[in-house]
């Protein structure tokens, strides 16, 4: 058995590095969204313990995937960076 090198081409986005451009462009919609909401200090995300059930993980309105708000801003910038990228 060998191992060898072999070059690939890799999409960054988020921050770090994708083997496929949809999963950059993902990263890259979620980094900026998040970018926005911290810097509004509009997350209100927390944990609560529930008796006998552990720990529930409460995510705010800005972060509850359910809710047209977090949808509608990746859809769009998704959308954005698809146009401005190769
Ligand atoms: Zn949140």
């Amino acid at each position: 058995m060998t191992i060898a090198t072999e070059t690939a081409t890799v999409y960054r986005g988020g921050g770090r590095r994708w083997f496929s451009k949809s999963a950059a462009i993902n990263a890259e919609a979620k980094a900026a969204y998040n970018a926005i909401v911290k810097s509004k200090h509009l997350c209100e995300c927390g944990s609560q313990f529930i008796d006998g059930f552990g720990e529930f993980n409460d995510y705010c309105r800005y972060h509850d995937r359910s809710e047209p708000i977090y949808g509608r801003y990746i859809r769009y910038a998704t959308y954005c960076i698809k146009r401005n990228s190769i």
